[in-house]
């Protein structure tokens, strides 16, 4: 068995463990990541992320954004509700940034933290499953398998970037949790009217349908009831064009091709604290957001900067890193946004996901009120650009 210590250890390589692992490059921290993936096939995971223009320059800070091959503004995001008159329209110029946000696929932006990690020669070890954490006052040990062996490694602070998996084995973090009894089915579509940079977020009793500039066409985000997401998925392509159409109505005419359909189930999931004994969580293992107005990667990609400077400033100071004292600058740093978010999201389906005549017509009134209110609008947009400081 190989033993080696780090000043961090990062389990998960999803793109939030990833853009930790970035951020902290050439800054004198030890660091190591291990994902359980090898780099995945092309279609692996075909959702949309909107990255807001906030996150577009964290990604440049990385030297991600220039790897991106593929990339699609968001000029102005159309905000709707079925069934009332309200709508509200967010402009580049409501929030005094030069483009809302910009389309990627999960997939590509993955391949591209992954391309900049391999560049910066940073420590990253693919195919590696973590099987058991364990923490002491002074540090934490993480076991993994890789290739067959068991291995281990120790580190000052262990951070958990792995999607929320290995928190059952932390005594003292819970999650709360509430399953929104939705799945939101993905694809690319196209539409008889082609795409101009509007993103749509249309509201619907049954939960939102999302439509994103992507390249020509449209990423659909469409949540469904959980007894509809199998018919809805297997539907042929002709019977799927004019659900979606019937669905989410005729403002770009008819849909006329379609990819390959995938479906999520969407339940908001929170750590009752981000920190522990050497540990701190980041991006979904801290919390797993509805996708309603993109904001999980967004989140997740703060928790990550955020607790790469905590890190560096400690290091720099000669510090030791992973202390209570680090920890809990890093907790007070994130907790305002992380809350703000969650709770702006988990009150939008609850507002919109019903089928009552009264607060339908109320949150109608409501997107028109928004829409005439432009400092409102700022206080808004600026905050899901930029997040709790925006
Ligand atoms: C349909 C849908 C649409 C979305 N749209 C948006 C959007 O528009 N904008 C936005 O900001 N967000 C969006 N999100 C949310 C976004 O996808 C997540 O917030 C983001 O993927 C979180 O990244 P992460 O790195 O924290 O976790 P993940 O992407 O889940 O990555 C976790 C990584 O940890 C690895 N791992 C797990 N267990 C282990 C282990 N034991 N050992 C080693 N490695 C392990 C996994 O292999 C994985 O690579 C959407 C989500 C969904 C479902």
């Amino acid at each position: 068995m190989m033993i080696n210590h780090y000043d961090i250890v990062i389990v998960g390589g999803g793109p939030v463990g990833m853009a930790l692992a970035l951020g902290l490059h050439n800054s004198g921290v030890s660091c190591l990541l291990l994902e359980a993936r090898g780099l995945p096939e092309k279609d692996e995971d075909p959702r949309p992320l909107a990255l807001s223009h906030g996150s577009y320059l964290l990604l440049q800070r990385l030297g991600v954004w220039s790897k991106l091959t593929q990339n699609t503004p968001i000029k102005t995001i159309h905000i709707s509700n079925r069934g009332s008159f309200g709508r509200a329209i967010l402009e580049p110029q409501d929030a005094g940034v030069p483009a809302l946000g910009y389309v990627v696929n999960y997939h590509d932006l993955f391949c591209a933290m992954h391309k900049q990690l391999t560049a910066d020669q940073s420590k990253y070890i693919g195919g590696a499953l973590v099987t058991r954490i364990n923490t002491t006052e002074n540090s934490g040990e993480v076991y993994f398998d890789f290739q067959g062996r068991l291995e281990q490694v120790t580190a000052q602070l262990i951070v958990l970037a792995d999607g929320g998996q290995l928190v059952k084995q932390i005594p003292d973090i819970n999650y709360q949790s509430h399953d929104y009894q939705q799945w939101a089915v993905v694809a690319n579509v196209r539409a008889e009217k082609k795409q101009t940079g509007i993103a749509y977020e249309r509201f619907t009793p049954d939960g939102p349908v999302a439509l994103l500039p992507n390249d020509q066409d449209f990423a659909l985000v469409w949540t469904v009831a959980p007894e509809t997401v199998k018919e809805i998925t297997e539907l042929n392509n002709d019977s799927f064009l004019l659900r979606l159409h019937q669905h989410f109505g005729d403002r770009l005419g008819r849909f006329i091709a379609a990819g390959k359909r995938s479906a999520f189930p969407l339940s908001l999931k929170y750590a009752t604290s981000t920190v522990s004994q050497r540990i701190a969580l980041i991006g979904n293992a801290a919390q797993t957001l509805h996708p309603v107005a993109g904001q999980g990667f967004n989140l997740g990609l703060r928790d990550a900067y955020e607790l790469a400077c905590e890190i560096i400033n400690a290091k720099n100071v000669s510090q030791e890193l992973g202390t209570p004292a680090m920890l809990s600058k890093y907790l007070q740093r994130r907790q305002m946004d992380s809350n703000a978010v969650r709770t702006f999201t988990d009150t939008l389906i609850k507002l919109f996901s019903n089928d009552s005549k009264i607060l339908n017509q109320a949150c109608g009134f409501g997107l028109s009120a928004l829409d005439c209110m432009p400092s409102l609008k700022r206080f808004i947009a600026r905050r899901m650009i930029f997040g709790a400081k925006g």
